[in-house]
């Protein structure tokens, strides 16, 4: 099997993939993609267009109908990218709650991962990448040759998303974040498809009590070593 350049890094809810892949790729002069953004492009989609969410066949042909494209950010406001569906900007609506609670459900439909896992394979292809998401080094990378998989508790994980949202001067209630994220959680590690699971040949990264610099040092320390 040929490895490929990439650096897969999985996990569940906020275990700090982005904010540490982001990192790994700006140290390593790599490309980098959240694909978690193309689920939630798909998503703010389907809503827009009034499909029915539980309509599996709607759902997957406006998946394999739009056009996502993720561009490095214009303005410099805090936001990892800027993406447009179908040419229109829809960056800041992706992280509103109508979104959030129902990526997981259009994630677990056969043809809306077939159609998006097939993009991201295109991008991966590409070479020298970080790709964060929930299967990318069990399937949309298979041969990648650093795999991480980054774990932390739920209690944790709530708070660092409360403080996200709080620091962007939004109200938050951390009891209902903890709530959401756990029903995230549920449904991507049971979904038939492409579970949230760690690659066996991934390096499974505890992040309780590190600091983001500490695991961008661990990765890149294991990828040097390896
Ligand atoms: O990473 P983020 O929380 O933005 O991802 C949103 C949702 O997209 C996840 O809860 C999951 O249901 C789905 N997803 C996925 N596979 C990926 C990335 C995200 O199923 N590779």
């Amino acid at each position: 099997m040929k490895l490929s350049d990439a650096i897969t890094i999985d996990g569940p809810v906020a275990s700090g993939k982005t904010t540490v892949g982001k990192q790994v790729a700006e140290k390593l002069g790599y490309q980098f993609l959240d694909t978690g953004i193309m689920y939630r492009a798909v998503t703010l989609a389907v809503i827009e267009s009034q499909i029915d969410l539980h309509d599996e066949n709607a759902v997957s042909g406006k998946a394999e109908q739009i056009k996502i494209e993720i561009m490095p950010p214009a303005q410099n406001d805090g936001r990892q990218n800027d993406v447009f569906v179908d040419g229109q900007d829809v960056t800041t609506k992706l992280w509103e709650n109508n979104v959030r609670d129902a990526v997981s459900l259009v994630s677990t439909y056969k043809r809306v991962r077939q159609a998006l896992t097939e993009k991201q394979r295109q991008i991966g292809s590409q070479g020298k990448i970080v790709m964060v998401g929930r299967d990318i080094g069990t399937v949309v990378l298979p041969n990648a040759a650093y795999k991480f998989f980054l774990i932390a508790s739920v209690e944790e994980r709530a708070r660092r998303r409360f403080q996200e949202i709080q620091s962007s001067g939004k109200k938050a209630d951390l009891a209902e974040i903890q709530h959401a994220l756990e029903e995230r959680d549920k449904i991507d590690s049971s979904r038939k498809l492409a579970p949230l699971v760690a690659a066996q040949d991934a390096k499974i990264i505890e992040t309780d009590n590190k600091t983001v610099q500490q695991v961008v040092a661990e990765i890149l320390s294991a990828i040097q070593e390896k």
